[in-house]
């Protein structure tokens, strides 16, 4: 390669160098070659956690390797089948967390994927999306606004094109980039290579096709990567609470063991015997695997919701999913099918109607008594028809459009009256164009015919008139005058009314004499100086599109209504379009609409800050807004305390999904730089997949809960056990091997099962969880202590009573280890759920729960009948009458719990009654019917 930096040659030399080709692009063969030799196009990451430090980890745990330092004493004291037990199942134990992390952390990587960037190439002359991390240096890629540059490119060609570099020269405002070479004397700064585009800056504007000059770790970007490097994945608020609280779980564990120890050794038990009683305990008791069951359910739960086709881009959006008060939707698209279809035009003072579905270029015209009409004798309908198709980048393809859809219902009308647009740019070759953008409303391309120019432009109605001074009708040109003005404006609001998306059309011929003519016709003419041509336009008719809302979409608006959360439209149509379809959807009530329920952009740009997050409390609907609105609505909202998940696709939107509580971004639709910015993406783009999300994030707090509540209740049970016996003066009830075989039995696979409960039936229909709302309100920190409590005394008694009519030592220990087991074994169904009974929930609902108890009544029998096992665990074999025993105790909290329901919650019920004086009085809601 020459040594002249690429941002100085031209891009025919740069190809040359490249061994490219500035139309074709590399053939794939040559690509996949370039891509065996330079590697893949990634910058290196710090590198996800290897299975061999999974399995480390396990053994890292403190307490865990004070419990092996246990071990190695009992072996030297000879105690080598105790301490062949312990190793085993510190083991087993150790398989089950690396079971766990290692699935945890499989199905992050595979969200990671997930959401990994692509890019439109150009190889072998045909345009399509690939992985970005498959492009070689000599791709020829296109990029436009939103984009993320997927490398290093020098651009080839450029429309109004400008990039953010932020990330590179700390320079914030986005910079003008044209394919113009710089000269390489004046040593030009990263930030003055006009013509190059670095890799993981933001396209903000316009649209540009450049060659990969650079991939991987030799761009710009690689070179400064280690600085850049994000750090490793996001805990959640919900994980950073629950690691500060077991840490005074640990602490409080260890005071209670080492009273346990003292006492015991007091009481005439050996140290040794205590000291592993004492850490046998600890282990037990201490919930080390609380957080890894926490990542997997979000971890599942985040494979659940990608099923139903919401990406979680960031865990903590979860848990704050559950808690969204308002979300905030697009309609285009998102609310609606976004297959446009053109029903009506108002060319010159006629209305044509126009039939035909989707984009099938099959269809008629009509006028409108329904009198057929034939557009190629109509010429102000014709020319409607042209000035939309030549105004539009979609075309034509088989089986449908491709491009957008409002502009492939322009061209798919064409098509309808024999207009083909590849035929009619060939008479009229496009030389320039502004455009769409959102906050513009408009498109406007400009022409070469017979030497002249001619100026086309498309977009909101009332935004296109403004640019007209002329109006065009079946007589020809002429003046346009206000009562024009004013009809045209009133057709708008009607066909908007009936949920149309009306288009204006608009034109203008600029004489070739023309100066400014002549630089755009000579290509020397910079987006900026173009905007000034649009004006004095000629007013050439009105489009009405229907877009029909989304078949799922008024059910899922309905269950957001009974969940508390409330659903608001955010739109760049028209008012009157935004109102029919939010009446279709369910937003807004047909019969009457209360005022503030529909704000306009202008409006919005009347309040101030304070009125605004007023006025957000009752809009229902906001229209033609622009995306630098949707950012003050967000934060009106949360002003309030609302909880807002706010949708967004364009690359205005990214701030406003940023600010969200739950940024949400289009996977179809959606910029790279928007779905950077949000928490969540949505596959398919539709709402009801928020909604869908958002009952999945409730059900997988309520199944932390779950097996929060069970996996503390049983360790509470444990350890009060085992100290209420030290302080009463008691042998051991279990010995520590059992200890820590109980602990192997229950907290490991039922714990896991719990997390991944189905939701259950009555999740949408109940209020939004405060966001503050600690991970034990709701009594579930009494439930916890309750049920702890009376696992431990079932099991005290289950020891003391055998123990106390002459039963051996042996027997006791094993109905202790039987009853402890069997609590918690029915415990895990009570944690099911909150509210519900068990027979309202089904039995059989989540078969790896049953799967899991199962497993572990097995081990828990092998334990006592095996004959292999008995010796090692110093347990005899247990009677019929001794499990009558057992099941009496370890079903009595359940019993005791049902009575007093009945006679407490029952005795509640009658007070109400009274209270209510034989008037229906509706119950007290009662979401803590037990313990
Ligand atoms: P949403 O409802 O999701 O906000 P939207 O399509 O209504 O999306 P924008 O894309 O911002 O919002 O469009 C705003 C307005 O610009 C539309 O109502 C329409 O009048 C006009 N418009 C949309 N697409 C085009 C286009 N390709 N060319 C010209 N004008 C357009």
């Amino acid at each position: 390669m020459s040594d002249e930096p690429l941002y100085s040659l031209e891009p025919a030399a740069v190809a040359g160098l490249l061994r490219t080709d500035l139309e074709r692009g590399l053939s794939a063969r040559e690509a996949e070659r370039r891509l065996d030799e330079v590697g893949p196009n990634t910058l290196k990451e710090a590198g996800g956690v290897s299975p061999l430090a999974i399995i480390l980890e396990q053994f890292s745990d403190f307490m865990v390797l004070v419990l092996l330092g246990a071990t190695v004493v009992s072996f030297l004291l000879g105690e080598i089948s105790d301490a062949v037990t312990i190793i085993a199942i510190v083991i087993i134990n150790a398989v089950l967390g690396f079971v766990q992390e290692y699935r945890a952390e499989r199905s992050l990587a595979a969200l990671r994927e997930l959401t990994a960037p692509t890019a439109r190439v150009v190889r072998d002359r045909a345009e399509f999306e690939v992985d970005a991390a498959t492009l070689v240096p000599g791709d020829l890629v296109m990029v436009e606004a939103g984009d993320q540059v997927p490398a290093d490119l020098r651009l080839i060609e450029a429309s109004s094109l400008a990039a953010e570099e932020a990330a590179l020269t700390g320079e914030s405002h986005p910079v003008r980039k044209t394919p113009r070479a710089v000269a390489a004397d004046q040593r030009p700064t990263l930030g003055e290579q006009g013509c190059m585009l670095f890799m993981g800056s933001v396209i903000t504007r316009g649209r540009g096709r450049g060659l990969v000059v650079k991939t991987g770790m030799s761009t710009e970007m690689g070179l400064i990567a280690g600085m850049i490097q994000e750090s490793g994945e996001e805990e959640t608020p919900l994980q950073r609470r629950l690691e500060q609280l077991g840490k005074y779980i640990v602490a409080a564990c260890l005071v209670i063991c080492g009273v346990v120890v003292v006492v015991g050794v007091r009481n005439g038990e050996s140290i040794y015997r205590m000291f592993l009683a004492g850490v046998s305990l600890a282990v037990a008791a201490i919930p080390e695997g609380l957080p890894a069951i926490v990542t997997i359910a979000l971890a599942l739960g985040v494979q659940r919701m990608s099923k139903r086709q919401a990406i979680v881009r960031r865990l903590p959006a979860v848990e704050t999913l559950g808690c969204a008060t308002v979300v905030c939707s697009d309609k285009t698209g998102t609310l609606t099918e976004n297959q446009m279809t053109v029903r009506r035009i108002i060319a010159g003072h006629r209305s044509v109607y126009v039939s035909g579905t989707g984009y099938s270029p099959k269809g008629r015209f009509y006028g409108d008594g329904r009198e057929p009409l034939d557009p190629r004798r109509n010429e102000a309908l014709r020319l409607a028809l042209l000035v939309g198709a030549l105004c539009a980048d979609a075309r034509l393809a088989p089986g449908g459009i491709k491009g957008d859809p409002t502009e492939g219902a322009l061209v798919v009308a064409a098509a309808k009256a024999g207009l083909l647009v590849e035929e009619i740019e060939a008479e009229w070759p496009r030389v320039a164009e502004i455009p769409f953008e959102s906050e513009r409303r408009r498109m406007t391309t400009f022409h070469r015919v017979d030497g002249g120019l001619w100026l086309l432009c498309k977009g909101a109605a009332d935004t296109v008139i403004d640019l007209c001074t002329r109006f065009r009708d079946e007589a020809g040109e002429r003046a346009l005058f206000a009562a024009d003005r004013h009809e045209i404006l009133k057709a708008n609001e009607e066909m908007a009314g009936d949920a149309l998306r009306v288009l204006g059309l608009a034109a203008r011929r600029i004489p070739a004499g023309d100066p400014r003519a002549a630089a755009v016709l000579g290509g020397r003419t910079e987006a900026e100086d173009l905007a000034p041509l649009e004006r004095d336009l000629c007013f050439i008719g009105l489009v009405g599109m229907i877009d029909p809302p989304r078949k799922e979409v008024y059910r899922a608006v309905q269950t957001c209504q009974r969940a508390g959360v409330r659903t608001v439209m955010i739109t760049g149509d028209h008012w009157a379009t935004a109102r029919a379809i939010a009446q279709e959807i369910g937003i807004l009530e047909t019969t009457s609409i209360s005022g503030g329920a529909i704000l306009t952009g202008r409006e919005l740009d009347k309040m101030s800050d304070r009125e605004l997050a007023r006025a957000a409390q009752t809009a229902r609907v906001y229209a033609r807004v622009s995306p630098h609105h949707k950012l003050r609505i967000v934060r009106a909202l949360k002003q309030k305390g609302q909880v807002v998940a706010m949708t967004g696709d364009g690359v205005n939107d990214a701030p406003a999904v940023k600010e969200a509580d739950i940024g949400v971004a289009m996977g179809l639709s959606g910029t790279d730089v928007t779905k950077e910015a949000s928490s969540m993406v949505l596959a398919d783009d539709n709402f009801a997949t928020i909604v869908a999300a958002i009952e999945e994030g409730r059900a997988i707090y309520d199944n932390i809960r779950k097996f929060i509540r069970y996996l503390l209740s049983c360790n509470v049970g444990e350890i009060l056990v085992m100290f209420l016996a030290a302080v009463a003066g008691l042998p051991l009830p279990l010995i520590p091997i059992q200890i820590l075989m109980v602990n192997l039995v229950t907290d490991g696979l039922p714990a896991m099962a719990l997390g991944v409960e189905p939701p259950e039936p009555d999740v949408a229909d109940r209020p939004p969880r405060p966001p503050q709302e600690s991970v034990f309100a709701r009594r579930l920190a009494i439930k916890i202590s309750v049920r702890g409590l009376m696992i431990g005394l079932a099991t005290l008694i289950g020891f003391w009573v055998p123990l106390h009519v002459g039963a051996p030592i042996e027997h006791a220990r094993t109905l202790a280890f039987a009853t402890l087991v069997s609590c918690q074994l029915i415990h895990v169904f009570d944690c099911r759920s909150e509210r519900r009974s068990l027979l309202k929930l089904g039995f059989f609902t989540n078969p790896l729960l049953i799967g899991a108890v199962a497993v572990s009544t097995a081990m828990m029998l092998g334990t006592i009948y095996l004959p292999g096992m008995q010796p090692v665990f110093k347990t005899t074999a247990l009677t019929v009458g001794d499990w009558l025993w057992v099941l009496i105790l370890s079903g009595g909290p359940n019993i005791f719990v049902s009575l007093r329901r009945v006679f407490i919650y029952h005795g509640k019920e009658r007070i109400w009654m009274q209270i209510g004086r034989g008037r229906e009085v509706s119950r007290p809601k009662e979401d803590n019917e037990d313990e």
